[in-house]
């Protein structure tokens, strides 16, 4: 399947450069007047981007991606389309809106048997912040994921264009950076066998995971440090090298479904790795229910030593708070 990966990479990194061109021009002023365009440009013009490299690599494989072009189609946003048609131009991607709506359109098909999954732009918000984002990749096949291409735009140097983790199931994880394909590594989590000395990472968002749960996970491991809040499955990312031994995702809201893309490409890159990711019941994520992981509750990432240590603290705070509740 490494023909497969290094349409993934391919796809991935072309999409990288158009999303840090986008991501440079957003001034401080974006964010106060809530232009959310920037990342709206961005993520149309990457799923066209990955959509396109793939129809042409790839050409019988379906994408699940998390945007279509509806919203572009309609007369009144021409000028929006018309801000994407740009961007890919500036990139030596030249096209008429039409033919990049139906790029971005193949990213629209339904899960079936075998099929890619795109987060075109994972974690807007730190996109939007500056901060880590990330085009997350992934190919499911009969519910399983089998191959990862994890662009991380914000971690690694900051001249190498971000770092792409890549990842084939019973393969291994690699990664490299962005502008640099051929200097890559074999990616291994942390070996870390003490909770006392485990690092946490979670989402900058508290509406995306609960802190004040994970506060109390981490006063019952006994973790030091503090934890470390990252957007988008960069957190996957540093788990898998080494940078944290924990990323925990604890749902806020009991009726929200984790969607597919947010999670097939950074659980493979984690597993491939070496560590071990399930929900918070310890139940494996099961990717072969369609658009979202409707079968699973959060999300507990570790560097496998630590998770069954880790996983008890999480159902024990569950059962801490269904007592509280109670009260
Ligand atoms: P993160 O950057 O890890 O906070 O995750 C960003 C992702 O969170 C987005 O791609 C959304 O799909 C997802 N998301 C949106 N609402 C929620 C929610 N209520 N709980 C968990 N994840 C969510
Ligand atoms: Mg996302």
């Amino acid at each position: 399947m490494v023909n497969e990966l290094h349409a993934a990479e391919l796809a991935v990194r072309e999409a990288m450069g158009l999303c840090r061109a986008v991501q440079a021009t957003i001034d401080a002023g974006v964010l106060e007047k809530r232009d959310r365009s920037p990342v709206t440009i961005a993520d149309f013009g990457s799923q066209a981007l990955v959509c396109r490299s793939l129809a042409t690599h790839l050409p019988g494989d379906p994408v699940v991606g998390e945007e279509n072009a509806g919203v572009l189609r309609q007369p009144d946003q021409a000028g929006f389309l018309d801000r994407v048609r740009s961007e890919l131009a500036a990139r030596d991607v030249v096209a008429d809106g039409e033919t990049i709506c139906n790029w971005i359109d193949r990213g629209a098909a339904a899960p079936s048997d075998r099929f890619w999954t795109l987060d075109p732009i994972d974690g807007t918000k730190g996109f939007l912040r500056g901060g880590q984002y990330a085009v997350a990749l992934a190919l499911i096949v009969n519910g399983r994921v089998e191959i990862a291409a994890l662009g991380c735009p914000g971690m690694g140097n900051a001249d190498s264009g971000g770092l792409v983790f890549s990842a084939i199931r019973d393969g291994g994880t690699r990664v490299a950076p962005a502008d640099d394909p051929g200097d890559s590594r074999p990616v291994r989590v942390s070996d870390c066998g003490e909770t006392v000395t485990a690092r946490l990472c979670e989402s900058v968002e508290a509406g995306h995971s609960a802190h004040d749960r994970s506060e109390v996970i981490g006063g019952t491991l006994g973790l030091q440090a503090e934890p470390v809040r990252l957007d988008s499955q960069a957190k996957y990312a540093t788990v898998a090298d080494g940078g944290a031994e924990i990323y925990l995702r604890l749902p806020v809201d009991a009726n929200y479904q984790e969607k597919i893309w947010d999670h097939a490409a950074g659980s493979l890159v984690v597993t491939e790795a070496g560590g071990t990711v399930t929900d918070t019941q310890g139940q494996t994520l099961d990717f072969s229910l369609g658009r979202t992981l409707s079968a699973n509750s959060g999300v507990v990432v570790t560097n496998g030593t630590l998770h069954e240590q880790v996983l008890a603290a999480v159902m024990a705070s569950e059962t801490k708070r269904d007592s509280t509740d109670g009260n």
